[in-house]
């Protein structure tokens, strides 16, 4: 338990900002009963803290939240982690930048991924966060290392945060639990606009040079000017 008391505040604050995140799922409209799930690494510890299995949304509180090691094993007495928990673990120790997981199946990105078609770059938001296509990572079932490894397979060395993961759903990395959950916001919201504007006709992406001109400026000098109204 030395590592956990040593670290107890990071600990604390992480089962704190991960629950209460879980509440933007809701929010979003991005989950159904209790499908879904955040973690987060705890900072300066080899753990992560993960939503409990088969808790709905409004029972969350930060003690639920089960705190587990980078193989998914749970350090502590209480409640089991979510079933996803295998994959979140692998993404962490195959991708030491990422601070935070996020899955669901929220309704139009799934659409896309049912169809297992990759989400075309075609709008200015889209270029924004995600800097490219949101991708289509393999199919894999449930269980074991398989959702993972096809997440780091996909999602190492591309620009975008957020995966299709084949006739399943999303997953979304950052640096933060905040960035990964609005990368999840996000990545339902083009998915939303860009079905409907295929409704009436084709959508075409956006030039290459537009979308790395976009990216560059909304990750490299948009967010470091807070306070300006750009
Ligand atoms: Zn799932």
């Amino acid at each position: 338990m030395t590592a956990l008391s040593t670290h107890s505040a990071a600990l604390e604050s992480t089962r704190d900002e991960v629950c209460a995140l879980h509440a933007e799922l809701t929010r979003w409209n991005l989950v159904t009963w209790t499908s879904g799930n955040i973690s987060a690494r705890v900072p300066g510890t080899d753990l992560i803290v993960i939503k409990p299995s088969g808790v709905t949304y409004e029972e969350l509180t930060p003690a639920s939240m089960v705190v587990c090691d980078l193989h998914g094993t749970p350090v502590e007495q209480g409640c089991s982690p979510s079933s996803d928990t295998d994959a979140h673990a692998y993404v962490y120790r195959h991708m030491p930048e990422v601070g935070a997981v996020v899955h669901t199946h929220s309704t139009y990105a799934t659409a896309w991924a049912a169809r297992r078609e990759s989400i075309p770059c075609a709008i200015t938001a889209m270029a924004d966060e995600f800097g490219d296509d949101i991708p289509v990572g393999p199919f894999a079932l449930i269980g074991g290392d398989d959702i993972g490894r096809g997440i780091v397979a996909t999602l190492s060395g591309h620009r975008s945060p957020a995966v299709l993961m084949a006739s399943h759903g999303v997953f979304t990395i950052g640096k933060d639990a905040k960035s990964a959950v609005k990368a999840a916001v996000m990545c339902e919201d083009v998915a939303r606009t860009v079905h409907l504007a295929r409704q009436h006709g084709p959508v075409e992406r956006l030039p290459q040079k537009d979308i790395d001109a976009l990216y560059d400026r909304y990750q490299n000098v948009y967010g470091q000017r807070e306070g300006t109204d750009q």
